[in-house]
């Protein structure tokens, strides 16, 4: 990952500025580069490679009291001195740095290159320091601050971003959507990075930028206003070094405060993708015409562990919403199996990380047979991302805790995106479209009192803890949960736990139920509600231990226990049923004593065979 500083103040900045990068480079990066604004001009020296390959090239000195400092990770155009940040406008006069992905750069190019502008770099960041001078000129009263703001709503993609001009060499401008921003409160000074580990070491008062946040710093104030003009108040935080090194915040667990992080990972990967003219969806990463989409006669999914388990509920849902045939496979196996690869076939590779070598093999395979795949990943740049060179980003932010949460969350919302989509090409309705819009827009609410009810949870495990094995169970869509909900309890809480489908109970894993196998069954209000109570009734006959998730009230005369969570449309289900079955397995494993975050033998990136 990448990262951002800025410095505004009393004091030279180029060495708090280099000091700022040297904190991120843990994250790993391609190139460096710094701007110093000495208001008769701004100098930008930048390298592809370490850090120390910017250090050999900065100037022995520099008196500018006011710079931004970049460390990139490519997305757009390969690493090289050409196209690392900081990047200018083509007068010079504007610099940029960028963390992030303009998804409509492509776009936002034409209209600019249509008003006589060439760009240097293959970037997309280039293109928004051009689009945020061209806004400059547009203003009767030329303000930085209101050229960004100008700018960034025409602007879709994540982005987390400072700029500085030659005319206002004490003034940094900086905003964030999505990839994260802090401001750092000194005294007549102010810094500014990506991540606060970059500047605690000179302030302890900071400002988190929320997305949508517009800021003007300079050494002694700032001011912040959202893309409406409006202002925004942010009260500054006292961090403490602790917080920062781990970033753990309230939480004793990353899995916990990745959980309770869902409603906002929810946020994100709506934003900017919704069209209420059409009731459907946009993206802007997939770099296919409509056209090309139409003529897709099947899609299948490929990933790992949950990555493959969010597919197969995006299968169902794509199938469900736009028709198509659509399925999930292991990516492992599928790789291996010299996989039948058709034109009409759209594929998609799906990983958190974006560096699962099964996938990225996978991957590889179909480019090497001629087929069409899209990447469906968390982290921006990563190798997946750009061997699909298109797709779609989950924008959930770092997921640190080895087992995925929110990722999965993000993963389950991008399909269901994606099968709107699909299905307002074709079948689906336009009211039927505006319903799912509506429960979208819903959902981070309904997730947000969903994780509040932890305690309701962890009551419930108290009597699920001390089981060796459990089965979980559900019907369609419902079945890829009871999937996620096994996987997530044998992961954290180390009890052997298995999915089946329902209906299939009867053909099988009903000869081990008995007091102390328990089953976890999710039922929602939908269509084979009568044929799951008829799977509850199964079981409790012959003595098993019950536990439902579900939408009805009246399912807690089935069972012995029963978390009720809260209605929304059908295709959305999933997700709402989805927030119990981590808490659940969340609190298994505290009562276990299991280490959550890191459950032995387990890693979070799957970068080998
Ligand atoms: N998309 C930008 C680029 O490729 C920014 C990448 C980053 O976040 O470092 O240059």
């Amino acid at each position: 990952m990448c990262g951002i500083v800025g410095y505004v103040g009393t004091r030279k900045a180029m060495p708090i500025l280099m000091e700022g990068l040297a904190q991120l480079e843990y994250r790993g990066y391609d190139s460096a580069g710094v701007a110093l604004n000495r208001g008769a001009g701004i100098d930008v020296i930048k390298r592809c490679g370490r850090l120390q390959e910017l250090k050999k090239a900065l100037p022995k000195r520099s008196a500018a009291k006011c710079g931004i400092g970049h460390t990139r990770w490519a997305t757009h155009g390969e690493p090289s001195d050409l196209n690392a940040h900081p990047h200018t406008d083509p007068s010079g006069e504007l610099v940029l740095v960028h963390n992030g992905i303009v998804e409509n750069a492509r776009e936002l190019a034409g209209f600019l290159e249509a008003k006589g502008i060439d760009f240097a770099t293959e970037t997309d960041s280039e293109v928004l320091a051009a689009l945020i001078a061209h806004e400059y000129q547009e203003l009767e009263t030329p303000d930085l601050f209101e050229a960004v703001q100008s700018a960034l709503n025409r602007v879709t993609g994540a982005y987390g971003i400072a700029v500085m001009h030659t005319s206002v060499p004490d003034e940094i401008v900086i905003a964030r959507n999505g990839s994260p921003v802090v401001l750092g409160l000194g005294e007549h000074e102010m810094f500014v990075a990506s991540d606060a580990s970059a500047l605690v070491s000179h302030t302890r008062q900071v400002i988190y930028l929320d997305d949508g946040d517009v800021c003007r710093v300079r050494a002694r104030e700032y001011e912040i206003e959202n893309l409406l003009d409006q202002h925004a108040d942010r009260q500054p935080v006292t961090i403490d070094l602790e917080s920062t090194r781990y970033e753990l915040g309230e939480f004793d667990t990353f899995t916990l405060k990745e959980i309770s992080e869902q409603p906002d990972a929810i946020r994100r990967v709506l934003r900017g993708r919704l069209d209420k003219r059409f009731n459907t969806a946009h993206f802007g990463g997939l770099n296919l015409e409509p056209a090309e989409m139409l003529g897709f006669k099947r899609i299948k999914l490929l990933g790992c562990g949950s990555a493959l388990i969010a597919g197969s509920i995006g299968a169902s849902l794509i199938e469900r919403l736009a028709r198509i045939p659509a399925d999930a496979e292991s990516a492992a196996e599928f790789r291996y199996r010299n996989p039948i690869i058709e034109r009409d076939t759209l594929y998609f590779a799906i990983s958190q990380s974006g560096e699962t070598y099964d996938t990225l093999s996978a991957v590889q395979e179909i480019q090497r047979k001629g087929g069409t795949v899209l990447g469906v990943v968390n982290v921006v740049g990563s190798s997946i991302a750009r061997q699909c060179g298109a797709g779609v980003y989950l924008h959930a932010g770092p997921e640190i805790a080895v087992v995925s949460t929110k990722t999965f969350t993000s993963t389950v919302v991008v399909f269901a995106l994606l099968a709107l989509y699909l299905g307002r090409m074709r079948d689906l309705s336009p009211a039927e479209g505006g319903r799912i819009i509506e429960a979208l827009e819903k959902l981070p609410e309904q997730v947000e009192g969903l994780v509040a009810r932890k305690e309701e949870v962890a009551e419930v495990a108290e009597r699920y803890a001390r089981f060796s094995d459990a089965y979980f169970v559900g019907r369609g869509e419902s079945f890829g949960l009871a999937r996620e909900g096994a996987l997530k309890l044998k992961e954290v809480s180390y009890i052997h736990a298995e999915a089946y489908p329902a209906s299939e109970l009867k053909h099988g894993p009903l000869a081990l139920i008995d007091e102390e196998t328990p089953t976890v069954a999710i039922v929602p209000d939908d269509d084979l509600y009568a044929k799951n109570i008829s799977t509850l009734e199964e079981i409790r006959t012959r003595g098993g231990p019950l536990l439902a998730i579900g939408q009805s009230d009246e399912l807690a005369g089935f069972v012995d226990d029963c978390v009720v969570v809260p209605q929304t449309h059908p295709a959305l289900q999933p997700i709402v049923h989805l927030i119990p079955l981590q808490l659940l397995a969340y609190e298994c494993a505290k009562i276990r004593e299991c280490d959550v975050d890191k459950p032995r033998n387990l890693a979070k990136s799957v970068t080998v065979e």
